[in-house]
């Protein structure tokens, strides 16, 4: 019997409640042979509870109330249908008639949609919609003509009808159980009220007013499981099939990501026709017969010039390939802990001499704390780094200055943020520039050599390592870019 104790034994750290109160009671858990069930007076309290709960729970008195309007619900779409489906029937050989069956189709419709309605807010039902959006219909009669083709309208009609059989039980049923219990409870009140205080009307009123309560519980309790039942029953016969739900499901993102496609041979075939243009004025001018020919520094000019758009068109392409993959989800991204301060320092390195070169830009790297890890990529994040540190120094005017800081951030997040002294990005820009193509102000921006693709190509990877990329801007003053990683723990 030992090992059976044992096993009865409490667990180390907690018991459930029912077992505690057993091994309190003698003290000798490890010899005891307790009963292996609960204590049964706090099974029996938790089950009191739980059956009286559901007299304060809001849904049993909305689930009462859908049964209890069953019947005259029911009544109304049964007279309304079958009045219209057969004097439209009747009188179908004139028009008249096919305008009566054609307002039944329109009432089903809309007592189809008020059912629906009453079994989401009164049963608490998930109902899937009756139809699915289509934009293509636009004239009432296409709608009609595929309203009468989808299952979910002949399946709604057939509850309709069962409505009403459904309606007299659902009814009847409620009216007895809740009128009975009410009664119960409100003719003490009533008799105390006549009759006067009195012991008597006292032991009347606690007495029989208990059992009605309790009669009140179970009636609920009765009434829920039938409103559950009802309720499965609504959801499959008045919604879209879960198949058609799927079809129209893939349909929708088959729409979607062609029209992205075709969105981007747009923007691709826009952006490539300026440099190429470019390109080829300037290789024809310099193709041309020797007397037009321009002179030797011209064309110096003109081949740099050229050699510039053919890296833009280099970049651009190593974009694009970037985002293909990005969208084909074969962007590699390894994400694993790594330390921040050495690729912030590496990054600020490498662009700072660039930058007082090339445009009398300081670049400054504050003091770095070691010891920051994150959950990411180096090359990756530095890749990302390079991008915004880049448009920071071309966007910020001589003599500016771009700083670049590591935030401790929160206890789950570490930031990089990326500041300058440019000319800021305005409250509507900033809500556009992390997508693709979008560039705050063409013709400024035409000067800096951006497609418009860096800040999305840079959220994309950012979001792969679970962080993210964010801007804040006063416009005039500069911007700040913030990257968003969470924290690792190298020792893991
Ligand atoms: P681009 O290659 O054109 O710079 P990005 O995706 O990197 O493309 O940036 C999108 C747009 O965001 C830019 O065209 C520019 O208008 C704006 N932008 C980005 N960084 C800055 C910055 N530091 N200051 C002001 N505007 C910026």
């Amino acid at each position: 019997m030992a090992g059976h104790s044992g096993t009865n034994g409490p667990p180390p750290g907690g018991h459930p409640f029912g077992t505690r109160l057993v091994y309190r009671s003698d003290h000798k858990p490890l010899e005891t042979t307790a009963p292996e069930t609960p204590a049964p007076t706090i099974d029996i309290a938790d089950r009191v509870k739980h059956f009286l709960h559901v007299l304060i729970e809001p849904r049993s008195y909305l689930n009462a109330v859908y049964l209890l309007t069953a019947f005259p619900l029911g009544l109304t779409y049964f007279f309304v249908l079958t009045a219209g489906m057969i004097s439209g029937a009747f009188l179908s050989i004139v028009l008249v008639g096919l305008l009566i069956l054609l307002a039944t189709i329109v009432a089903a419709w809309g007592f189809a949609l008020f059912e629906r309605e009453l079994a989401i807010g009164l049963l608490g039902v998930k109902v899937p919609p009756l139809s699915l959006p289509d934009p293509e219909l636009v004239s009432p009669w296409r709608l009609l003509v595929r309203h009468l083709g989808q299952p979910a309208t002949w399946r709604s009609l057939v509850y309709l009808f069962l409505k009403l059989p459904f309606g007299i039980f659902a009814t009847l049923l409620s009216g007895v159980l809740v009128g009975a219990s009410g009664l119960g409870i409100l003719y003490p009140i009533i008799k105390i009220n006549v009759d006067g205080v009195s012991p008597q009307a006292l032991a009347n009123f606690i007495f029989p007013g208990a059992i009605a309560l309790a009669g009140l519980a179970f009636s609920f309790h009765v009434l829920n499981a039938v409103g559950r039942a009802w309720g499965r029953f609504a959801s499959q016969m008045l919604g879209v099939g879960e198949e058609q739900r799927q079809v129209w499901e893939a349909k929708r993102k088959a729409e979607a990501a062609d029209r992205s496609r075709r969105e981007l041979i747009m923007n691709v075939s826009h952006e490539l026709r300026t440099p190429v243009a470019s390109i080829q004025a300037h290789v024809d001018s310099l193709l041309l017969p020797a007397p037009d020919r321009p002179d030797a520094a011209e064309s110096e000019r003109r081949l740099r010039v050229t050699a510039a758009e053919t890296r833009r068109l280099a970049d651009l392409i190593e974009d694009l390939l970037m985002l293909a993959r990005a969208d084909s989800h074969e962007l590699k991204v390894i994400n694993r802990p790594i330390e921040l301060a050495p690729i912030v320092d590496q990054v600020g390195r490498a662009l700072g001499p660039l930058a007082r070169a090339e445009r009398s830009v300081t670049v400054s790297v504050e003091d770095l704390p070691a010891n920051v890890w994150a959950v990411g990529d180096a090359d990756r994040l530095a890749q990302v780094l390079t991008n915004l540190v880049r448009n920071a120094i071309n966007y910020t005017p001589e003599g500016g200055v771009v700083s670049v800081r590591l935030d401790e951030g929160s206890f789950e997040h570490v930031q990089i943020a990326v500041s300058d002294t440019g000319p800021g990005i305005s409250a509507a820009d900033l809500e556009h520039i992390f997508e693709r193509f979008y560039r705050a102000d063409s013709s400024r921006t035409r000067d800096t050599g951006g497609f418009g693709l860096g800040l999305s190509i840079a959220r994309e990877l950012l979001e792969a390592m679970g962080g993210s990329l964010s801007a804040t801007s006063q416009p005039g003053l500069g911007s700040t870019f913030w990257i968003s990683l969470r924290r690792a723990d190298p020792s893991k």
